[in-house]
């Protein structure tokens, strides 16, 4: 909930004044987050910089572990670093207060996981106007807008259902309307696909390409899998915790590759060993 004192104005006045003095949506410095568990503390970020173009469709890639997620988190607000900054659309992430920060969260981001959170006893519709209903807007105007953004998705015809019986394709794309309802910039996926099947896993992606080439969003998109790179404009690489940016025309860093070939040939040595056991 909204802080009556809050004015809903400002981060999107904010963001319209920032569009006009630059291209770079993102700016992060030096972020190092460092886990402090009971044995010992875990370095998962290790002084990470980027900056992310406003309009782009940025990817940023690992393997399974190497702080994807964490970043993510970091990314849009949900989890504070140890050191460093986020700054998204000239504003630092981690200056604002919780309350500010989860306002700022609302109106600027759009947020799809892995797995997908719903209110079961709320029909789809009902599920996709809730992140607008929660910020502060009535009822009727939360549902109008949520109308819309099933649109975008193909997915009106569903409005009454309850999200839990529909396809995991299907209710990935309601995650989608429901991250657009605010009509957020910056869209950030943490692994979408990563429970489809490859149809449905391409039906992702291909919406997410018309969010970035129709409605002008800024996509950021989680991802292991390799078949999704050459769609991004911009690649940034995660290896244990280290980012490397990718430059235009090049090929992915060599370690990345080489971390690649290693997972590949541990898989290719456990299903050999599995076939034995048999
Ligand atoms: P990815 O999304 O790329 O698979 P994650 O960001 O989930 O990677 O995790 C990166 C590393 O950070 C892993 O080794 C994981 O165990 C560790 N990690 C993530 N969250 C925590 C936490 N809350 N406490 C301790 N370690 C964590
Ligand atoms: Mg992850």
């Amino acid at each position: 909930m909204i802080d009556g004192d809050i004015n809903t104005e400002v981060t999107e006045n904010q963001f319209r004044e920032y569009k006009k003095v630059t291209s770079i949506l993102i700016d992060v410095r030096n972020l190092i987050k460092i886990f402090n568990i009971a044995s010992g503390p875990v370095n998962v970020l290790k002084d990470v910089s980027f900056q992310v173009k406003q309009g782009s469709f940025t990817i940023i890639f690992g393997p399974s572990g190497s702080g994807k997620s964490t970043l993510m988190n970091v990314l849009s607000g949900l989890e504070p670093p140890t050191t460093g900054n986020v700054m998204i659309a000239g504003q630092d992430l981690y200056q604002l207060n919780p309350d500010l920060r989860a306002h700022f969260r609302g109106s600027v981001m759009g947020i799809v996981h892995q797995e997908n959170y719903w209110i079961k006893s709320l029909n789809v519709l009902e599920n996709v106007a809730l992140p607008l209903y929660l910020s502060g807007n009535d009822k009727s105007t939360a549902l109008k807008a949520a109308k819309v953004s099933l649109e975008q998705v193909g997915m009106q015809e569903f409005s009454n259902y309850r999200p839990t019986v529909l396809s995991g394709g299907q209710q990935q794309r309601v995650s989608m309307a429901r991250a657009l309802v605010a009509n957020p910039q910056l869209i950030l996926t943490d692994e979408p696909t990563g429970n489809l099947d490859s149809k449905n896993g391409k039906m992702i992606i291909d919406l997410l390409q018309k969010i970035n080439h129709d409605l002008k969003r800024t996509v950021i998109l989680v991802t292991h899998n390799i078949e999704y790179l050459p769609l991004s404009d911009s690649q940034l690489y995660i290896l244990d915790g280290e980012l490397t940016e990718g430059r235009p025309g090049e090929k992915m860093p060599p370690e990345i590759l080489e971390s690649l070939r290693n997972q590949l040939s541990q898989l290719t040595q456990m299903e050999k060993m599995e076939k034995k056991s048999v």
